[in-house]
């Protein structure tokens, strides 16, 4: 702000110069003064006359106006010292009618001239002390008289009724100390008016105060010329006369400009300095909006960047539990878009065929709106395979604390879950391998006397035949059992088998037909076999046993009839799904038994694989057909999912790795069960 202003002075030069009217009176005066400059040689009584009544003339022609314009003058200030110059003009004026050699006033003396002009000079600069002070506060113009009248009168009433001011004069001396101590005094005051109005500059229209100031700081070298004569009709006198007469014209232009020139330039100056203001607190506040947008900018970079590098995926809900907002990873596990999931809520998004697991406890949370972490529930996903995720929320609240809704994240716990499944299923599978293997061979060396003692009791049985029918029953216990303990042995194998790798196609070919004398003819078969699969890394026989095993369980599931599709293609399994499936990048032959059978429910599910699980009748079912299926696809480095929902049906879905072509034969390592005198 202050770095306009020592600019504002040099505009105002130039201006005063173009300013005809300003030019044309500043030569009116210059003549005037020529004219009275030749007065003053000729008669110095008369010089003096005109000059202080040119004077009075000013001050009373600037009292007119700031009289007249009391109520629109845009400056207080002008208007202020306006009203106060009858006073000074009155002084004034006696002060030249009792200027030695007058004679107007009877007994008048230089001295009480001298009064008079001290006085006169005294309301002055009190006047231009005060006004400053006046900037912005308008005084009453009555008010403004009133005083000004007694200020006068009791300058008379002291100077010719009481006599009480200090002599100013004394003949054949000169000025008295008063009078020079008060001559300094006011030339002080006027340089102390000047600096009270230099601060208040930016209150003024730049021209209007150059003029103002130039006014009131010519009466400091004035004062100072008027302590300097000796002879009142001395050039020193008249040196400061001439001064003065300037400063009064100086202060008539800055009254005529503001109060009859242009008061509407002048109010268009207020408002343009105010609309500046205003400008410039709009601009600081732009700069702080600008950075403040920046940071809010960084930091929404910051959380978004987080966000995509994020598995997790943030989501915010209304206080009615439903989604405003999700971000863009909820489409992985969902199937569906952040923005299609809008309005949905939690509830929403389970499964409603799984086991709820902490489903009851996020409900409770989100009923009491408290904090709630690590709350796991089976997702409903797209393709009804199965998914799980864990979530954790916080309420959150606007600044009342009224309640807005929920914020949190959640993450698809679904592989994690998988792996520990398979691995407790491995363990399983281990223990029970041992034991089952152990326990199989045992009963198998039993089972080898019941039979074949069976066998040779039948052919000494002779007529008997109730004897006969006793022993084959004997007998073919015994077979069943040892059938049994085969596909027990099989399921907890240590044996290193070199045999070819599998051909899918024959194997199909030989399991269906296998599998065909017990096929009612209800069940329709379907086999879609892409063509020209690799050969796998379980031996054809195997393959064959695999497969038998879920047709076997496929025709069980469809007592009233049913489809049953066969379905192998070639895969290859990228990284990131062969581990989630834990198995190794590569290449496989995936194999699919789908039945449109009762299906099954999720605790069923979860129980397929173990030994000896079965939901079938006693002597219908053994439980083992799945174990052994595991243990044949697992060893040969592959992996079985099932699928399925109860009324629906249910997909086996196996990955074998291909075998490596023109190799030798494929050899299947023993998995699960280490030891000796455990085998066939
Ligand atoms: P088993 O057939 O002797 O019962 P499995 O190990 O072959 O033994 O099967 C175990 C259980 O898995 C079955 O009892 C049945 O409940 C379930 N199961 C297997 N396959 C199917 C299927 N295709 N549809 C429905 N349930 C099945
Ligand atoms: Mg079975």
């Amino acid at each position: 702000m202050s770095g306009t202003q020592p600019s504002a002075i040099r505009p105002t030069l130039t201006r005063w110069l173009r300013d005809r009217s300003f030019l044309s009176g500043l030569a009116a005066l210059l003549i005037l003064m020529a004219v009275l400059g030749t007065v003053m040689r000729h008669n110095y009584l008369l010089f003096h006359l005109c000059v202080e009544l040119f004077a009075v003339a000013i001050s009373m022609t600037i009292f007119t106006i700031a009289w007249n314009t009391r109520d629109t003058n845009q400056s207080p200030f002008l208007a202020f010292v306006g009203l106060s110059m009858p006073g000074i003009a009155l002084l004034d004026l006696l002060h030249a009618i009792a200027f030695p050699g007058m004679n107007v006033i009877g007994e008048a003396s230089p001295n009480q001239s001298t009064q008079l002009w001290i006085a006169a000079r005294g309301l002055q600069a009190a006047v231009f002390l005060a006004a400053p002070l006046l900037t912005e506060k308008r005084l009453r113009a009555g008010d403004v008289l009133l005083i000004q009248a007694a200020v006068v009168a009791c300058t008379l009433l002291s100077i010719f009724t009481f006599r009480i001011m200090p002599d100013s004069f004394v003949p054949g001396v000169g000025l008295t100390a008063f009078k020079v101590g008060a001559e300094y005094t006011f030339s002080a005051a006027a340089v102390v008016a000047c600096l009270l109005l230099w601060r208040k500059r930016r209150q003024f229209e730049p021209r209007v105060f150059g003029l103002t100031f130039a006014g009131i700081a010519l009466l400091a070298p004035q004062e100072l010329i008027f302590t300097l004569y000796t002879d009142p009709h001395g050039p020193m006198n008249a040196l400061g006369h001439f001064i003065k007469i300037l400063s009064f014209y100086l202060l008539y232009r800055a009254i005529i400009v503001t109060a009859l020139q242009n008061p509407y330039d002048l109010a268009f100056y207020r408002m343009r300095r105010s609309e500046e203001a205003l400008r410039d607190h709009l601009s600081g506040l732009e700069s702080l909006i600008a950075t403040r947008t920046a940071e809010l900018r960084e930091s929404e970079a910051r959380w978004r960047a987080l966000l995509e590098c994020s598995n997790d995926w943030f989501w915010e809900t209304d206080e009615r539990g439903r989604f405003t907002a999700l971000s863009p990873r909820v489409q992985e596990s969902t199937g569906r878009g952040g923005a299609e999931l809008l309005g949905f809520t939690h509830a929403d998004l389970l499964d409603r065929n799984r086991p709820e697991e902490d489903f009851p406890a996020l409900t409770e949370a989100l009923h009491r709106r408290e904090p709630f972490r690590r709350l796991s529930f089976p997702l409903a996903s797209p393709g009804g395979s199965a998914r799980w995720v864990m979530v954790s929320g916080t309420p959150r609240y606007d600044g009342n604390g009224t309640f807005l809704g929920y914020r949190g994240t959640t993450s698809d716990i679904s592989a994690r879950r998988q792996s520990a499944e398979a691995a407790r299923q491995k363990q399983t599978m281990a223990a029970l391998g041992s034991l089952v293997g152990g326990l199989a061979h045992e009963i198998n060396n039993l089972l080898q006397p019941v039979i074949s003692l069976s066998d040779l009791a039948r052919g000494r049985a002779g007529e008997d035949r109730k004897l006969h029918a006793y022993l084959n029953a004997i007998h073919d216990s015994g077979v069943k059992a040892r059938t049994i303990m085969r596909d027990v042995l099989q399921f907890a194998r240590v044996e290193v088998a070199e045999s070819p790798p599998g051909n899918l196609e024959e194997a199909v070919h030989s399991a269906l037909e296998l599998a065909a004398s017990s096929m009612p003819v209800s069940i329709e078969m379907h086999t879609r076999l892409e063509p020209g699969l690799n050969a796998v890394t379980i031996t054809a026989t195997e393959l064959t046993q695999v497969l038998l095993n879920l047709i076997q369980n496929a025709r069980d599931a469809m007592p009233q009839g049913g489809t049953l599709t066969i379905d192998a293609r070639s895969l290859s399994l990228k990284e990131r799904d062969a581990s989630l499936r834990q198995l190794s990048e590569g290449d496989y032959v995936r194999l699919t038994v789908a039945d449109t059978g009762t299906g099954m429910d999720e605790a069923t599910r979860q129980r397929v694989f173990d030994p000896f699980f079965t939901t079938k009748p006693v002597g219908k079912g053994t439980g083992l057909g799945l174990s052994v299926v595991y243990g044949i696809v697992r060893n040969g480095g592959g992996d079985i999912l099932v699928e399925s929902t109860l009324g629906r049906g249910t997909s086996f879905i196996i990955d074998l790795p291909t075998a490596p072509t023109g190799g030798p034969g494929q050899t299947t390592h023993g998995m699960l069960v280490h030891g000796e005198g455990v085998g066939r």
